[in-house]
């Protein structure tokens, strides 16, 4: 499966990527994690990132696709993988439809999930990360059991400094401007599911099976935090 993942900030990329990706044996490849992890080196290029994600901006094209690719490469990528938060653009999409086309590879599908802005305010806000394993909480819909602590890795939650109010009106934003003309995109490319990000974990991870022709996951089967 080599399957794209767009919407909004908050709309639940990140937590049924990760749900999926597991199901299916597959990486949940974030470029916003990509990035982060970047950002905590230190170096030059990592601080020059941070300068456009504090604000709300995309990382210039040329950086994300390196670091993308690169990671596209890896063995683990190579059977399959879902792609959270990339592309970005439209520059984007045709740089990874062009990168798998050299390998005789295309994506399978490109599943939108859908919020409204006002929900993607509130999911944001209460979004909590975990330092160490980068899995995704938020202190009303999706607590951990120990308040600060990841039920996964018992690493430490925080808050992204990006998730700060100011900063999410902008990101919607720029969601609207250089993201939403994806849909279109790909909706051209017969490549295009749309599901509603509102609901349950597992309603929504339902959808996402229903959108790329697969059935709903046994209970069993499903792993991680998801909860029924
Ligand atoms: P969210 O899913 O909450 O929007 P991400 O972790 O995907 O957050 O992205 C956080 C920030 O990282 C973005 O606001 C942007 O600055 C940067 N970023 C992530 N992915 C990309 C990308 N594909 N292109 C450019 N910038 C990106
Ligand atoms: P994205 O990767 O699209 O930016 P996340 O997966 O990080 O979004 O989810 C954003 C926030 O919303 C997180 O705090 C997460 O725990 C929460 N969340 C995700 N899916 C749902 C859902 N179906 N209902 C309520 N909250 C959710
Ligand atoms: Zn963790």
């Amino acid at each position: 499966m080599r399957l794209v993942l767009l919407g909004p900030p908050g709309a639940g990329k990140g937590t049924q990527a990760r749900v999926l990706g597991e199901l299916w044996g597959i990486p949940q490849i974030a470029s916003g994690d990509l990035l982060r992890a970047v950002v905590r080196e230190n170096s030059a290029l990592g601080r020059e990132a941070a300068s456009y994600m504090d604000r709300g901006q995309l990382v210039p094209d040329e950086f994300v696709l390196k670091l993308v690719a690169e990671r596209l490469q890896k063995p683990d990528a190579q059977k399959g993988f879902i792609l959270d938060g990339f592309p970005r653009n439209v520059a984007q999409a045709e740089a990874l439809a062009t990168g798998l086309e050299r390998a005789g590879l295309k994506l399978d599908k490109v599943v939108a999930v859908m919020l409204p802005d006002e929900e993607v305010v509130k999911r944001i806000s209460g979004r909590r990360t975990c330092r160490n394993c980068a899995a995704m909480y938020h202190v009303t819909f999706e607590p951990p059991a120990k308040a600060g602590v990841c039920d996964k890795c018992g690493g430490q939650l925080y808050q992204r400094d990006d998730d700060a109010e100011q900063t999410v009106r902008e990101r919607i934003k720029v969601y609207h401007a250089m993201t939403q003309p994806l849909l279109d995109h790909y909706r051209r490319l017969g490549l295009l599911a749309e599901v509603d990000g509102i609901g349950r974990l597992d309603e929504v991870e339902n959808r996402i099976l229903a959108a790329v022709g697969g059935s709903a996951a046994p209970a069993g089967a499903r792993v991680g935090r998801a909860r029924s």
